[in-house]
C-alpha cells in the first residue's frame, strides 16, 4: 500500500517537472510551430523578392529604352507590397519571440498594460498576444492616431 502511494507521488512529481504549466507548454508548442512556419515563409519571401529583383534588373538592362512609365509604377508598387509583407512577417516573428521570452520569465498570458490574465480563449487564437482585448483596442487606437 505504502509502496503504491510512493509510486503515485513519484509519477505526479515527474509529470509536474515535465509539464509545470499545461497551458504554458501548449502555448510554447503553438508559438514554436508558428515561429517555424513564419520563419520558412520569411525565407521564401526574401528569396522570391531577391529573385524578382535580379530578374527585373536583367529585364531593365535588356529593354531600358522602351520602359513605359506605367510598368515602372507597377514594379515599384509590387516591391513596396512585397516589402510590406516581409515586414509584417518580421513583426509577427518579433511578437512570437517576445511571447516565448514571456513564457521563460513567467509573465506569459498576462496583459502588459493592466497585468490581468489575457484569457485562454484569446491566447488560443492569438498565442503571441501582449494585451487583453480592452488594452489591445486602446493600443490599436493609439497606433492609428500616431499614424495620422
Ligand atoms: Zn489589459
Amino acid at each position: 500500500m505504502a509502496f503504491c502511494c510512493v509510486g503515485i507521488i513519484l509519477a505526479m512529481e515527474t509529470e509536474a517537472i515535465i509539464h509545470p504549466m499545461p497551458s504554458g507548454s501548449e502555448a510554447r508548442e503553438h508559438l514554436e510551430s508558428e515561429q517555424e512556419r513564419l520563419g520558412g515563409l520569411h525565407q521564401t519571401l526574401l528569396e522570391a523578392s531577391l529573385r524578382s529583383r535580379s530578374e527585373q534588373e536583367d529585364l531593365s538592362e535588356l529593354s531600358a529604352a522602351d520602359q513605359h512609365p506605367a510598368e515602372m509604377g507597377t514594379e515599384t508598387f509590387d516591391r513596396e507590397r512585397d516589402l510590406a509583407i516581409v515586414e509584417s512577417v518580421e513583426a509577427e516573428l518579433e511578437e512570437i519571440q517576445a511571447a516565448l521570452e514571456r513564457l521563460d520569465s513567467g509573465t506569459y498570458g498576462l496583459c502588459e498594460a493592466c497585468g490581468k490574465a489575457i484569457g485562454e480563449q484569446r491566447l488560443a487564437s492569438v498565442p503571441a498576444a501582449r494585451f487583453c482585448l480592452d488594452d489591445q483596442r486602446i493600443a490599436e487606437e493609439e497606433a492609428w492616431r500616431n499614424r495620422s
